[in-house]
Order: C-alpha cells, then structure tokens, then sequence
C-alpha cells in the first residue's frame, strides 16, 4: 500500500491527513492559518506534513491544495484572492527541502473534484463538472477521467463565467458573474429580498437567528428550508433557477455526464437538487434533444480537497 499526504489550506485552517490508494484518511493534523500569510503559512504547511510523516511511515508523497491560480507546472501559487504575501510565490522550491518528498500544488476546488472523480460521487463518470457552492462558486473538471486544467493552470472557473450583463459587481472584479447569482450567498441575498419584500411571512425565518436580517445564516435558511418555512423555500427556489440555468449554458459547452454539487449549501440536499434539476432540464438549449446531466451531490465534504490532492500527488 502506497500513502499520500493531502493539505487543504483553507482561510481558517491548515488540515493535513494521510491518504491510502483507496481514498480513505487514516491520521490527520492541523494548524490554524496565520493571519499574515506569506512565509509563516509556509512554515504551518511544512509543520503539518512533519507532524503526519513523524507519526506515519511509508508516505511517498504530499499535495497541497488551496484557493487561487496555480501554474500549469503545478509549483508556483500565481495568485489567491484572500491569503496575504502569496502571490507568485514558488511554493514548490520553499517546500522541497523542508518536507524532502515530491509535492503538488492543486487549486482546492479542483482538487475537490478529482477527489469525487475517484472516490466520492463521481466514481462511475469519465466526464465530470463539480460545483463547489460556498461563498462564492468553485469548479472542476474532468475530461475522459483526466483532470482538465487549461493551458495555463486556471481552467473550470465556473463561478465567473458571466450570466447577466452589467449584473452584480463580483469580486473579481467583473460584473454579473454566475456566483454573485447561485453561490451560498446568493442564498441570502435572495432570502433577505424575500424578507424585504414581506416582514410578516419572515417572522419564522427570522427567528432561528438573533432576529435581524443582518443575523440570518445559511444554516437558518436551510433549517427553516426543512421546516417547510416558504420564504426559506423561495430562496433555495431562486438560487436553483440561478444554478441550473448555469449548468444547463456550461453543459451545451461541455457535456458532462453528471454535475457534482459540492460546498456547505449543499447541506440542504434534495431542497436545492431537485428544483435544480427541474431548472436544468427548462433552461436546457435543444428543448427535449440535449441530454441533461445528472446532477447529484458530493459525498466527500470537507475532505474532498485533501483526498483529492493526496491522490494527485501520486499519479
Ligand atoms: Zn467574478
């Protein structure tokens, strides 16, 4: 048996575990992520992958997986839009030496869908999207059972492929991107139009929080969601018509044969899959001729990333 150590930088933690050829995790360490970045975070990333190699023998290897740009050699971290003093930073050579195993470098939200390709819910599917749907919109791509990266590293952006003109300001920088429509909060966004629109039916909404709109939480909607609360349902409605008009524009470009919906909304399972799925099959072009991908949720959760990196690093 071969392991593999995965790392999932992510805004609040640094969460290591080792990885079998099977994708399970068999030890795990953490860190919290230093505020300011840069080298220090570098140290955190080296201390997590010390910890796991002291305590576990025979690792081979160690992926690193986090959000932003990645070169196409897999090495250099090109940019990140929230970790400070990383940018352009070759992560591979101030690694190497620390660690003395041959490291990957992985944008996280690919890594997430590599990890479902292989292990979670996509194990059956050669052509695979994955939506990672949290503050904003992750994806990754798998393509004839091959990660698809793009020429310069940075493929499957799904999140700011642009769905309305001069729409919403993202922060990308550019406007009316799909995740300022569709992403987590999106959710609240549209659950705080619903409550504006009517105090009296939010009244049930509202109170599972601290009472105040600014108080409202994913978690609240998808609660009061389950509870049958209908403003709670409207707004899972109006994220999934978002959602799958999306998919069903990305699917006409490529074709995938099921579409992963992956990050913290999807907590609420079957109350936003299902009117995505009606979504889809409505917004799909080629009325009743273009198959629809099935769209299903992740099965890995939050280790999806470190699962999928850990086996990255292998191959
Ligand atoms: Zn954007």
């Amino acid at each position: 048996m071969s392991y593999s150590i995965g790392i999932d930088v992510g805004g609040t933690k640094v969460l290591g575990g080792v990885v079998d050829e099977s994708g399970n995790v068999l030890a795990h360490a953490r860190r919290d992520t230093p505020r300011q970045g840069g080298a220090e975070l570098t140290r955190a990333i080296a201390d997590v992958a010390l910890e796991l190699l002291r305590e576990f023998a025979g690792v081979e290897s160690v992926g690193i997986s986090a959000a932003g740009f990645v070169s196409s050699d897999r090495k250099t971290i090109l940019a990140t839009p929230n970790i400070a003093g990383w940018n352009g930073v070759n992560l591979d050579a101030e690694l190497s030496s620390l660690i003395g195993l041959p490291l990957v470098i992985e944008n996280d939200a690919n890594a997430a869908a590599w990890g479902e390709a292989r292990f979670g819910a996509g194990v059956d599917e050669d052509h695979i999207m994955m939506l990672t749907i949290g503050t904003g919109i992750g994806g990754g791509l798998v393509v004839h059972g091959e990660l698809y990266r793009g020429a310069f590293g940075i493929a499957a952006e799904f999140g700011h492929v642009r769905v309305v003109p001069e729409g919403l300001l993202c922060g990308c920088g550019a406007r009316g991107c799909f995740e300022q429509y569709a992403s987590g909060n999106a959710l609240l966004r549209h659950a705080r139009e619903a409550i504006s629109a009517s105090a009296e039916l939010a009244r049930n909404l509202l109170s599972l929080g601290d009472g105040t709109v600014a108080g409202l939480t994913g978690q609240h909607i998808t609660e009061a969601a389950r509870r049958g609360d209908a403003v709670a349902l409207a707004a899972f409605n109006t994220t999934a018509q978002w959602l799958g008009a999306g998919i069903a524009s990305l699917s006409v470009v490529l074709d995938p044969a099921c579409v992963i919906i992956g990050g913290g909304v999807v907590d609420a399972g079957e109350i936003l899959l299902e009117p995505t799925r009606v979504a889809v099959e409505r917004y799909m072009p080629f009325a009743g001729k273009h198959p629809s991908p099935r769209i299903i949720a992740a099965r890995l959760g939050n280790e999806a990333g470190l699962v999928g990196v850990a086996d990255l690093a292998r191959i």
